[in-house]
């Protein structure tokens, strides 16, 4: 069975996903050389200060050249003009693979760049925080979440083997299933509940009887809840939504009629309606604890464990 290890990985990109990749990396010893690319020099800076990469440089090509395995873990947005420009410094028999939300602009954007001998397979990595950038990362990242790779129909399956084994590798479970029916899954788990919150995080700023002051005093009624998702990154989450369009739209259909089925229920007065949906929303939060992708401790907005241990260092 092909082992998690590469000689040589290179990492396009370095913000949350890539540090966090390259951390876990080092953790695992799961290269012997780690180089990473990123766009701006005051992210260089930062990244070559923390030794973050065995090399770092501002050409992409430069950092993907003699790389095993690459992973390009910038925005979405930037998937097609980074993919070109990596084109011809690929190396032949290498994986490349990506870390971005929306997997069917990955296959269209990507796909049409990759040489033969070249095995695409893209991925996601189902882990993140609010927060940016080369200092945010860490290696805990991916413990206990999933990972969910989609290979194309025809993919080899030894080069999908080895990239499962070094998302495993990396702490993470992984799943495979196809571009199309994730970003279904994940229009309506990661999505359209972002979307919600940017929007009433949007309407609270905006209203006239009720103060801004009075909306970050009063925060704690479950608004602050709300704040902690909609403070995520406006690039990647705005790339999100331009990539991901059918699906969310299609979810934010399904949830237009429930929701308007529960403003009835208000107006009606119709308690036991209100009461149903509540009692199986509790037991959906139930099975997620249950699944171990959350626990069951009050945080009140407050990180705890590895990760609040990596944030209160920050
Ligand atoms: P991030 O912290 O904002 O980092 C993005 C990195 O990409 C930075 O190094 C940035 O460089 C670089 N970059 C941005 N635009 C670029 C461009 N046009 N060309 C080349 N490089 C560019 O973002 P992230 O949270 O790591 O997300 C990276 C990817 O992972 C995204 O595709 C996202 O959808 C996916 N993802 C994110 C999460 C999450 O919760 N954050 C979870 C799973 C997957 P500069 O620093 O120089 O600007």
């Amino acid at each position: 069975m092909p082992g998690p290890h590469f000689d040589h990985v290179a990492l396009i990109g370095l913000g949350l996903i890539g540090s966090s990749i390259s951390h876990a990396i080092r953790r695992g010893g799961l290269a012997k050389r780690i180089t990473g690319a990123a766009r701006s020099e005051e992210t260089r800076k930062i990244a070559e200060r923390i030794k973050l990469c065995d090399a770092v440089y501002a050409d992409p090509a430069e950092a993907v050249a003699g790389a095993d395995l690459v992973i390009i873990c910038t925005p979405v947005g930037a998937f097609g003009p980074v993919a070109e420009a990596i084109r011809p410094a690929l190396k032949p028999g290498a994986i490349i693979s990506d870390a971005g939300s929306v997997k069917t602009a990955a296959v269209r954007d990507i796909g049409p760049h990759i040489p033969e001998g070249v095995h695409f397979i893209p991925g996601h990595p189902i882990a993140g925080t609010e927060h940016s950038g080369p200092e945010s990362g860490f290696a805990e990242l991916f413990d206990g979440r999933w990972c969910i790779l989609t290979p194309l129909p025809g993919a080899e399956p030894e080069p999908v083997a080895r990239l499962k084994r070094f998302w495993e590798a990396c702490g993470a479970s992984v799943e495979i299933m196809t571009a199309e029916h994730h970003d279904l899954v994940l229009a309506i788990t990661s999505h359209v509940p972002h979307l919600i919150a940017y929007n009433i995080v949007g309407t609270a700023s905006d209203l006239e009887k009720v103060t801004e002051k009075e909306v970050v005093k009063f925060s704690a009624s479950g608004f602050r809840d709300f704040t902690r998702i909609a403070a995520s990154d406006p690039t990647m989450w705005r790339d999100i939504f331009l990539n991901n369009k059918e699906a969310v739209l299609e979810m934010l259909g399904r949830f237009n009629e429930d929701l308007a089925a529960l403003q009835r229920a208000i107006r009606w007065g119709d308690g036991d309606a209100l009461f149903d949906l509540f009692t199986k929303t509790r037991a959906i939060r139930r099975a997620i604890i249950e699944a171990g992708q959350e626990t069951p401790a009050p945080d009140f907005g407050r990180p705890h464990g590895a990760t609040a241990e990596k944030k209160k260092s920050a």
